[in-house]
């Protein structure tokens, strides 16, 4: 860090969370790139903040912030900067650290900065981050490329299920185009629509079925997504990115005890490795699963099954999303009404 640099600065601080403002950061990225100057930029965004917000209140969302900035420059002390971009985000800079291996172990520890915050009524919410990162000079030479590229690694890391963090590497990340505001609000509506539509489009049942679990599989980069039915996997959907290839069914009575009875869902961000854990969080840890959802394929009290969802590579777990397990309950009612109505088992198709 540039103590000289940040001498000018001193009293351009945001004014809620104390970090740096926006323009500063803004001007010493332009001052790196200028000297040539190698560096980590990191965009830190909290999890479903509008939750805190609505659930907690405006101003317990600006204590939240204001908690963040604090532990945020505590544990960056010495390493970086921070400055505030706006909202729940926030703008890192680790200069002179390019090594992925180095800035991994950075992003890292940041993943635990809720453990640092000093109020407990914050702290014990065990709110996450994500941070997507990009490198000057590898990935840009450019302030706007280097947003852009860090942006296209925030949205992998919220769509890959939240509390991560992404390095951009071009050959896996390239092809992600960012979404408008105005395009999620229509997605919802359309991705409801397209789930019922495929399933229900006539022809050949299982081939609906599979070009459904395959599109909302690559849709929310689901690490592997299938039907499980009689003991046995379903058209599974692997991601590219998914190292894991030999999931094997869990045992059904394990998946009940954690049912939802009126929802018929059965869901865990994180599975646990501690005392209180069950046999389920066990198992699931054993084969390398750290989330995952289910959706029993049941109709009239006739159980078909359930729709499955699993993620390996985030070690902190899926922060899952009301939306995406709103799709889950429409895939799966969607499927049992069709098999139902057309007197089949997952087996027959
Ligand atoms: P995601 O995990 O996708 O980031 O979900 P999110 O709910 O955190 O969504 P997003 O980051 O888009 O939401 C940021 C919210 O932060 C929206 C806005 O209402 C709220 N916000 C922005 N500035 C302030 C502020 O100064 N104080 C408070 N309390 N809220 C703020
Ligand atoms: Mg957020």
């Amino acid at each position: 860090m540039d103590k000289k640099f940040f001498e000018k600065y001193e009293d351009h601080l945001d004014e809620l969370t104390k970090v740096y403002q926006r323009d500063v950061i803004i001007e010493y990225l332009d001052k790196l790139i200028s000297e040539n100057k190698p560096f980590s930029f990191g965009v830190l965004d909290i999890d479903n903040f509008k939750f805190i917000n609505d659930g907690y209140g405006h101003l317990f969302g600006d204590d939240v912030l204001r908690e963040f900035g604090k532990a945020l420059k505590e544990s960056l002390e010495g390493v970086g900067v921070v400055g505030r971009y706006g909202g729940d985000e926030f703008l890192i800079v680790v200069e002179n650290v390019v090594d992925y291996d180095v800035i991994w172990e950075i992003w890292h520890d940041l993943l635990g900065l809720s453990d640092l915050i000093d109020v407990e009524e914050i702290r014990k919410l065990n709110i996450t981050v994500t941070i997507g990162s990009s490198r000057f000079p590898k990935d840009s030479t450019s302030i706007d490329g280097l947003f852009e590229v860090a942006d296209k690694a925030l949205y992998r890391g919220k769509m890959k299920g939240r509390n991560c963090f992404i390095i951009y590497l071009p050959e896996k990340h390239a092809n992600i185009s960012l979404k408008s505001e105005r395009d999620k609000v229509v997605s919802s509506q359309y991705l409801h629509c397209k789930a019922m539509t495929t399933i229900t489009s006539g022809g050949d049942l299982g081939n609906n079925i599979k070009e459904t679990i395959n599109f909302f599989g690559n849709y929310f980069m689901l690490d592997h997504f299938c039907i499980q039915a009689n003991d046995s996997l379903y058209y599974e959907y692997f991601h590219s990115l998914c190292k894991k290839k030999d999931f094997k069914p869990v045992q059904n009575k394990l998946i009940e005890l954690g049912k939802n009875s009126t929802t018929g869902l059965f869901y865990k961000n994180t599975f646990i490795l501690g005392e209180e854990s069950t046999k389920i969080d066990k198992i699931c840890l054993d084969e390398g699963i750290f989330s995952s959802a289910y959706v029993e394929i049941k109709v009239h009290n006739k159980a078909f099954g359930y729709l499955r969802a699993d993620v390996t590579e985030n070690v902190r777990g899926r922060i899952w999303q009301s939306l995406e397990l709103d799709i889950l309950e429409t895939i799966a009612h969607t499927i049992a009404l069709e098999l139902y109505y057309q007197q089949k088992e997952i087996k027959d198709l």
